[in-house]
């Protein structure tokens, strides 16, 4: 018999049999409110009919027509459809499976398009696990430890988070952009530097919004030196932040965008989109793989388009963000040990601190253990884990954000 290696770590004991919409439920039936998502993934919810009856088509007719051996019409239709939602003049794409592949895709676009070897990188983001895009990570030295050396070619510089210092969102802008500068003036010299790459919301580093004044602060300096911006939407695209891209709430125009997570309702799909002119520069052959783009993965994709536009989901997710925010607010309100509540949208974490006003993990894992244990599934986020979030489907009902509120104040008060 072998058992799964202790490298996985495991949020819940909680064994899924099956899930339906925003709920989970176990071996013996017990249902849980899944305010995780599968990590911000199942946007259309467990199971949603249109995705389900067209993954089952798709398997019927074809499951893998290798995407560098042949074409298949999921994936032409897939890429037309995209066209409806993709930024401004990025209407080249191009797939993988998971977000960190896609973080990959976009360092080898902007590496061979500009000749440059740098990316600056903004402190707290998270780009994936694989070696490279570990290296863009900066949300925790556990994705980092233990197995340089990691990739060359990374600056690091600060992002805008004012819950350090007790910033206002103005003065940590302020320090972001003058810092950004002396870094391209003192690490990595613009002619050095292919790409800044940022999330438009902090995702595993906890849930921190960037602003419209920062974006446009790295958009200016990125045309003035030829640098790339590329927008690393793997969990705040697809209608999670309540617009849906995450970059929407600040104007921001990226050159490249990344995508993965609630595209595909939980099959593993990922892509970068640019201008025509930008993967031009991209060398053919140069990207690829054997799984990518799957034809089952590109039929739910299209189905989960369908859902999030027939089913009004980004309205939904601002609606319930908002439902959910004034809730996990009033929670807060009355603990000391939650801070702050912060996020755009289905986006939400609570920061726990200690009576020093340090952040603290043990409080928000104990939070988060006994929520398990009342029926609400939630995750942790942040360098320290002390972030509670909050992330449900997209189709999440305000009854359910209701009772998950409810969950959440028994579970602060029993904590
Ligand atoms: N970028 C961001 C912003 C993410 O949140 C994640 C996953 N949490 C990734 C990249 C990596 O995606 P994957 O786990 O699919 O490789």
């Amino acid at each position: 018999m072998a058992t799964l290696s202790p490298v996985l770590k495991q949020a819940t004991g909680v064994i899924a049999a099956r899930g339906e919409g925003a709920l989970i439920f176990d071996e013996d039936d017990r249902r849980y409110l899944d305010f995780t998502a599968g990590i911000g993934v199942t946007s259309t919810g467990h199971a949603h009919p249109k995705v389900v009856a067209a993954a089952q088509e798709q398997v019927g007719k074809i499951i893998h027509a290798q995407y560098t051996t042949v074409m298949h019409r999921p994936l032409l239709t897939l890429t037309e459809r995209l066209g409806e939602v993709l930024p401004a003049g990025l209407n080249r794409v191009f797939f993988a499976n998971s977000g960190s592949e896609a973080v990959e895709a976009s360092l080898r676009l902007v590496r061979q398009a500009t000749g440059r070897p740098n990316i600056v990188v903004f402190h707290g983001g998270f780009h994936g696990r694989t070696v490279a895009a570990a290296s863009l990570t900066t949300s925790g030295t556990k994705f980092r430890s233990g197995f340089s050396p990691l990739m060359a070619g990374v600056a690091i510089s600060p992002f805008p988070d004012p819950t350090h210092f007790g910033w206002s969102q103005q003065e940590a802008t302020k320090f972001a952009l003058a810092q950004l500068d002396y870094t391209l003036q003192t690490v990595s010299a613009p002619a050095d530097t292919a790409a800044f790459l940022v999330e438009p919301v902090l995702g595993e580093g906890g849930y921190v919004p960037a602003n419209a004044e920062f974006l446009a602060g790295l958009r200016e300096r990125a045309d003035k030196h030829g640098i790339l911006l590329i927008l690393d939407e793997v969990q705040t695209g697809f209608g999670r932040t309540g617009k849906f891209w995450g970059h929407d709430h600040f104007d921001g125009k990226p050159d490249v965008v990344i995508t993965a997570k609630g595209l595909a309702s939980g099959f593993p799909l990922s892509g970068i989109a640019a201008s025509e002119e930008l993967m031009a520069k991209a060398w053919p052959g140069s990207q690829g793989g054997t799984y990518g783009a799957n034809a089952v993965a590109c039929a739910a994709a299209i189905a989960t388009l369908d859902v999030i536009q027939e089913e009004r989901l980004v309205e939904n997710a601002a609606a319930r963000g908002e439902q959910l925010r004034a809730g996990l607010e009033k929670v807060a309100a009355g603990d000391d040990r939650i801070t702050d509540v912060r996020g755009l949208g289905l986006m939400l974490g609570n920061e726990f601190r200690d009576a020093d006003g340090n952040p603290d993990g043990a409080a928000a894992a104990a939070a988060q253990q006994e929520a398990a244990r009342r029926g609400l599934l939630l995750l942790t986020c942040g360098a320290w884990g002390q972030v509670v979030r909050f992330i449900p489907a997209l189709v999440v009902d305000e009854e359910q954000v209701e009772e998950a509120v409810g969950v959440w104040q028994e579970t602060v008060a029993a904590v």
